[in-house]
This record gives structure tokens, sequence and C-alpha cells, in this order.
């Protein structure tokens, strides 16, 4: 195939990502495939990522990610530096069939208000879509933008413009569901666990009440905020209660963190986290809000661990009650569940991700979209 992409990572963080960074995983997952099918891949990032790329532009030579703590002033200005890098690489050049853009509102605006000279763009939407209504509530990319989301749930959610620029959506893949059906079947401990970012959506107060509740050991992993270790949240003292998910650390989760029978063990990674996961006797997603992609869900059932969640956001189209989790929209019938977890089978979760979540199942279903795209934007202009 002979196809050239942009794809736009943003300034952030490097792909793949140091620790914690789940659109630069998803494009760290998703460029490896995509050359293998025959793609060029011109990646936009900054200099110090090192995945394997055709060429790489980049305005910052390190992620920027460490900035978002400053003041919205302060900060406002790296991603536009970043977008106007790629502005002027595509000015420069004309071997850029499409670019594939994940730089959350100022991609979208700015590639779409390049005009019709551009290349077509597909932009894709990682996050909550309520959270930018302006921008997408009056989004005219005529017919050279196209957006396309992480699950049908959140694209339901979306303003009609944003939906009337949309292509549907890609479920997100994971590399544990290559072959996971042939790997060994994990020992099983008997503990829970919440993977994820501790923040009032992903719900860990409820999960530690719950847990409390019925008497089963929950872990609780992910960072707190800019904090991956329980000492390094220790030492930041009161300053640290400035953001937003330290507050709720602190007021709603830890006063349920007992050690014991509900641990925080701070932010996880590599083998400690896949051989956590794996030993769960299932992962937990007492949600308080629409979860759009859900990586952590689609890890679970790659490691053979079924899902016990709330009924939002993607965890529908991901779980299939009753076979690879448990789903209820009722808070307290999650403690029920919680205790039924026992008799999902690991195996079925498993063949699940083989089938449905690898990043070969995620590539091919971009390049059809990278088709639909181009073709959309090459129509000639209707008479007026
Ligand atoms: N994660 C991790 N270690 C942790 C907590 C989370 O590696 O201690 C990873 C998790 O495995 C997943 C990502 O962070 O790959 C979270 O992505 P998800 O889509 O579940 O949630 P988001 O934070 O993007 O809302």
């Amino acid at each position: 195939m002979s196809l050239t992409v942009l794809m736009n990572a943003g300034p952030w963080l490097s792909v793949p990502p140091p620790g914690y960074g789940g659109i630069e995983n998803v494009v760290a997952t998703l460029v490896p495939e995509l050359r293998r099918l025959g793609v060029r891949v011109v990646l936009a990032s900054v200099d110090s990522s090192t995945l394997p790329v055709d060429e790489k532009i980049a305005v910052f030579d390190d992620g920027q990610f460490h900035a978002l703590q400053r003041p919205y002033n302060q900060v406002c200005g790296i991603s536009q530096a970043h977008l106007g890098g790629v502005v002027r690489a595509l000015h420069a050049r004309d071997d850029i069939d499409l670019v594939h853009d994940h730089v959350e509102a100022v991609g979208l605006a700015t590639l779409a208000a390049m005009g019709p000279q551009a290349p077509p763009v597909l932009h894709t939407l990682h996050w909550d879509l309520a959270k930018h209504p302006d921008l997408y509530g009056n989004l005219d990319g005529g017919d050279r933008v196209r957006v396309n989301g992480v699950s049908a749930a959140q694209l339901a959610r979306a303003p009609r413009a944003l939906r009337e620029h949309s292509v549907g959506h890609v479920h997100l893949s994971t590399p544990l569901a290559v072959d996971a059906d042939r790997r060994p079947r994990p020992d099983k401990g008997d503990y829970l666990i919440i993977l994820g970012r501790i923040n009032p959506g992903k719900g860990q107060d409820v999960g530690a009440r719950l847990a409390r509740r019925v008497g089963v050991p929950l872990v609780l992993a992910g960072p707190v905020g800019p904090y991956h270790r329980p000492q390094d949240l220790a030492a930041a003292g009161d300053e640290a209660r400035q953001n937003p998910d330290v507050r709720f650390f602190y007021d709603e989760v830890a006063p349920h963190v007992d050690g014991d029978l509900v641990r925080w063990v701070g932010t996880v990674a590599g083998q400690e986290r896949d051989d956590l996961l794996a030993g769960a006797r299932a992962s937990l997603f007492p949600l308080r809000w629409e979860e759009p992609g859900g990586t952590a869900v689609v890890e679970s059932l790659a490691l053979g661990t079924p899902v016990v969640a709330t009924a939002r956001g993607c965890l529908p189209e991901l779980i299939e009650h009753g076979r690879t989790g448990l789903l209820t929209a009722d808070e307290d019938e999650l403690a029920d569940l919680l205790l039924a977890a026992s008799v999902l089978d690991g195996d079925e979760c498993r063949r699940e991700a083989a089938t449905r979540f690898t990043p070969a199942v995620m590539a091919r279903a971009y390049v059809g979209l990278y088709e639909q795209v181009r073709q959309t934007a090459a129509r000639p202009l209707q008479p007026a």
C-alpha cells in the first residue's frame, strides 16, 4: 500500500511513553501494525520519541507533560507551538496523504482551519466529548476533516456537529491480546484490583467501600495526580492538595485504605502490572463517568481477568455480561457481583481479547477509515 500518514501524537510525552500515557500508548501500538501493512508513517511528536517510524517531526526535545501543572496562561502555547511545526511541515511538503491527529482540541481546530489545500484529516477522540462544547458544537471541517471515537457510547453523547463529522468508532487494543488465548493460564490470588488513575470518575472510593463491605481484599493501582508512589505523595505535604485528584484521594479514598484489606500500591508498570492484573480474581470499574475507551478493560480481558463494572460508557460494548464480566447499573448490586465474579471463566476473557482487541484488528480498522476519509475528501464539490 502506498500511503503516507502524518501521525500527530502531540508534545506532551515521548512515544512510547516513559510510564503512564494513554494516547501515546495507542500511537505506539498502532504505528508498528500500520507499517507492517505498508503505510509510511511520519510521526509528529517530541524529539526524544524512540518509536521506529519512517520520519519524525518535532518542535520540542522532550515531553512537556510536566508543564501541565502550571497555570493555563503558562501552558497554552505549548500545543500551539507543536501544531505550528505540523502546519509548517504540511505547507512545505506534498507527500502526506492523510493526517491522523490525536491532539485534544487544538489539533482538530488547527487542522480544520487549514482550508481545502491541506490533506484529509482523521482526528481520534480519546476523551469525554462533553469537554469542549464550543469547539465541537461549531465544528465545520467540510469534506476534508473527519473524527472517530473509541466507542459507540462515547460518540452517542457528542454534540451534533461533531457527530456529523464522524466515521464511527474503533475500539482500543492492547499488545497483551496477541496470542492471549495461547499463554499458560495465570494463577489467581484472592484479591480484586482497580487499575487506573485515582480519580472520582474511576470511582476508587466506591470500590474501596464495597470491598470492605464484602470483605474481599482490594488493590488500588495507579497514580494520584502526578504522584506515582505513596512515599512521593506523602513527601509532597499539604501543597499536593492543590491537585483535585489528590484532594479526592485524601478525602474519599484514603479513609478506606487500611494497608491490609484495601491497599494503594501506586503506579505499577511492565511485568509487575501484568502479574498483578493477571493474578486478580476480577478487575473492578465502579465508574462514576462514561468511560470513553477503557484500555485497562481490554488489558484485563487479555490477561484472563474478568471485569466487574458499572454499566457505563464503553463497558457494555467491551464486556459481555455473564461471559467476560458482570455489569450493573446499580451501585449496591456491584457488591453482590464482586462475590459472584469467581464463577466467570478467565479463558473466555483471553479468547475474547485475542479475537477483538489485538493491535492488528485496530490497525486494519484504521486503514479502512483512512480510505473512507480520503474518498470523502476527494469528492468533487457540489454546485451551490
Ligand atoms: N496504568 C498503568 N499502571 C497503573 C495504572 C494504569 O500502566 O498503575 C495504565 C493501564 O494499564 C492503561 C492506562 O494506564 O493502559 C489507563 O488507560 P485507560 O483507558 O484505562 O484510562 P484513562 O486513564 O486513559 O482514562
